[in-house]
């Protein structure tokens, strides 16, 4: 495919012009744009298909140019900028005047991070404009953590994608936000509530559109395959019981003994968190495009990443 490449200098004309490019984070692939163009904006919103009442992430290349887009930050936001910066943590800080309220769907308040991709972080050094960066995918589908998949998405709507390999975190980032200066998780992420904990101490967590009106984009459904796909607690129970022709099965570190299962995709042989974390998405993209009757996962322990994959679960299987 000949929109895929890693010509940066390509990327920084396109966007100097209001149009949009595909770009690596090592989260998840994004759908760039200049962050201060009402017109790109609204790109990303009809290309996603995205409803304007969800928020989008600026990227900026460096914390040292937050104070271009707010100017209050709590004490509690340098120490998290400092610990994981660049990396794959979102805080949502007061927003200043020049941040479009299309950015931050009328909100106040506007989320910002630095993400760990030396190709962005290069391309954003070539711009004198932040980029705003959703998830490169039609709104509500599985994330891009590959070039190609993003191809599979918008090859005839893009003109280019920014080649940077697989993602290496391959979840999206921990968003979180202060309320009277207390942080307050409202995405789960590839940063552990463990690891934020280690640098600020305790932290609440409200990561649904019920408990937190504060973070809008908190959609039960999201994230979902085409593919029927339910979540249960015993797998090979699940799958004796079933009368489906062709399942497919995703677990963490054990593979299914039933013959009765097409393909399997385990995430991590080793019971490593992060490697899991970073197989899903793809695993998920293979899954479904295998033309199965059922994807059946199984739940993860409640504790460190298994915590956010069990929420970006919980959000294909509704
Ligand atoms: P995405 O770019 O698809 O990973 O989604 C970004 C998410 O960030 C949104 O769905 C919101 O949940 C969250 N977000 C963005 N801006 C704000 C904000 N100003 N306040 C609270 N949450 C935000
Ligand atoms: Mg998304």
């Amino acid at each position: 495919m000949n929109n895929i490449s890693t010509d940066i200098l390509k990327a920084k004309a396109l966007l100097e012009n209001d149009n949009l490019v595909a770009i690596p984070t090592e989260t998840v692939y994004g759908l760039a744009g200049n962050a201060f163009s009402e017109t790109a904006i609204r790109k990303i919103f009809e290309t996603k298909n995205r409803p304007f009442f969800n928020p989008l992430i600026v990227h900026i290349h460096s914390k040292e140019l937050l104070n271009e887009i707010t100017d209050n930050l709590p004490q509690k936001a340098y120490q998290l900028a400092d610990a994981f910066w660049p990396g794959s943590l979102t805080l949502v800080v007061k927003k200043k005047d020049n941040i479009p309220s299309l950015v931050t769907a009328g909100k106040d308040t506007v989320a910002v991070r630095v993400p760990n991709h030396p190709l962005t972080l290069s391309l954003l050094r070539l711009l004198d404009f932040p980029l705003v960066a959703p998830s490169a995918n039609p709104f509500g589908s599985i994330s891009p953590t590959a070039a190609e998949h993003v191809a599979r998405y918008f090859n005839d709507s893009l003109s280019l994608i920014l080649d940077g390999g697989h993602c290496e975190s391959g979840i999206e980032s921990t968003i979180i936000g202060f309320e009277e200066d207390e942080a307050v998780i409202y995405r789960l992420g590839a940063i552990s509530i463990e690891d934020i904990e280690a640098v600020i101490g305790k932290v609440s967590i409200k990561n649904s559109k019920e408990s937190a009106p504060e973070a809008p984009g908190m959609l039960l459904k999201h994230y979902a395959p085409n593919t029927k796909t339910i979540m249960v607690d015993d797998i090979e129970q699940y799958i004796q019981e079933s009368d489906s022709k062709k399942i497919g099965t995703l677990t963490f570190y054990k593979k299914t003994v039933s013959h009765k299962v097409l393909h399997q995709e385990v995430l991590s042989e080793q019971k490593n968190y992060k490697e899991a974390a970073a197989n899903l998405y793809q695993a998920m993209h293979r899954l479904d495009n295998m033309g199965l009757d059922i994807i059946v996962t199984e739940r993860f322990p409640e504790e460190n990443l298994g915590k956010s994959i069990n929420d970006r679960l919980n959000r294909a299987t509704k």
